[in-house]
């Protein structure tokens, strides 16, 4: 089997396992995720299989990818006071499901450093 074919975010893409879906749109997709760490905490992924950030070659998908997020932000009313954008990669990173995305924190203060 592909990677892609048991990624557990190509499953919730192609709509085979449920997800929140808050918004679809040119390749990308956003869905809350499922132990929100915050009142906001949102997942942006491209809809195609990519690992991680290492695997990312396609700067015009991470461009998008960045663009969506801040779009969501301001969809969902977190984005004057602000939010984080986090994107961990490979196991030092914190990256627990490897297909490339990220997360959208907001509706409270973050905290530096992270752990
Ligand atoms: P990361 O540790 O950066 O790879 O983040 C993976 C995130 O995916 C975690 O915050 C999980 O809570 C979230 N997650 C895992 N499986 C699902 C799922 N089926 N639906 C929504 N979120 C999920
Ligand atoms: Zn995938």
């Amino acid at each position: 089997m592909s990677p892609a074919g048991s990624c557990v975010f190509c499953k919730i893409a192609a709509g085979e396992i449920p997800a929140t879906v808050v918004k679809r749109a040119d390749g990308m997709l956003a869905f809350k995720d499922l132990s929100p760490q915050a009142p906001t905490h949102l997942l942006v992924i491209p809809t195609t299989h990519v690992s991680s950030l290492n695997d990312a070659k396609d700067a015009g998908t991470l461009g998008k990818l960045l663009a969506f997020a801040r779009d969501i932000a301001q969809e969902t009313g977190i984005a004057t006071k602000g939010y984080r954008v986090v994107l961990n990669t490979n196991p030092d990173g914190g990256q627990t499901v490897f297909h490339l995305h990220l997360h959208v924190l907001g509706g409270r203060p973050m905290h530096w450093p992270p752990g």
